[in-house]
């Protein structure tokens, strides 16, 4: 039978299926055949793929065929993926994509996946920046863009300020409803002034 691989639903795994709600994991890769092995943990059924046709040996004894399986897996991406792309809670997140879907958010229980939202939000976090000008990098990386939003999800003017050696630099964040006052807010000028790196800082806004 010709056959599908696609991601499964255990992080980073692959999985082999003809459509028919039977699910494999390659066993062992050869030259010019993999041997594939049920998912299900009770099932002992092993399958072949070679030359891009998978033979299925023996047939499921120990269960059905299961038709919620891919939905399942799509459902876990999409909540892993604003994970990701997202401030938003966890709980929400997963509360808004379960329901969204129709008879697959009881196999995907909130306190099972937590976990993995919570390791993946973490892997998609900036390192701790090492100086400030690595810092600055990350308000420019378009992965970190959701992090400098304001309470209401504009985005955040951000910006470096590269001062002389002896007075330093500065990370700046500025609500985007008095971005247009940077260059003449004198309030502005003198708060960074303060921080010694103000006139720099307008000269760098002007250019
Ligand atoms: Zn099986």
């Amino acid at each position: 039978m010709e056959f599908v691989t696609t991601e499964g639903f255990r992080s980073n795994s692959t999985i082999v299926h003809c459509n028919n709600g039977y699910f494999y994991k390659i066993k062992c890769t050869r030259t010019n055949s993999k041997s594939l092995q049920c998912i299900q943990t009770d099932c002992s059924v092993t399958d072949l793929i070679v030359e891009n046709l998978l033979y299925e040996k023996r047939t499921h004894t120990t269960h059905g065929p299961d038709m919620h399986y891919l939905a399942l897996v799509t459902l876990k991406q999409y909540i892993l993926q604003r994970c990701v792309e997202e401030c938003t809670r966890l709980r929400v997140i997963y509360e808004e994509e379960t329901s969204r879907t129709q008879g697959v958010e009881h196999h995907l229980e909130y306190t099972s996946l937590l976990r993995t939202m919570e390791r993946t939000r973490a892997a998609a976090q900036p390192k701790i920046p090492g100086d400030l000008m690595e810092y600055a990098g990350n308000l420019v990386d378009a992965g970190y863009v959701h992090l400098f939003r304001t309470a209401n999800g504009r985005a955040m003017f951000r910006g470096f300020v590269m001062g002389p050696p002896d007075p330093g630099s500065a990370v700046v964040f500025i609500s985007p409803s008095l971005e247009n006052l940077l260059t003449s807010a004198q309030n502005f000028i003198y708060y960074m002034s303060r921080l010694k790196a103000g006139p720099l800082f307008y000269k760098q806004n002007n250019c």
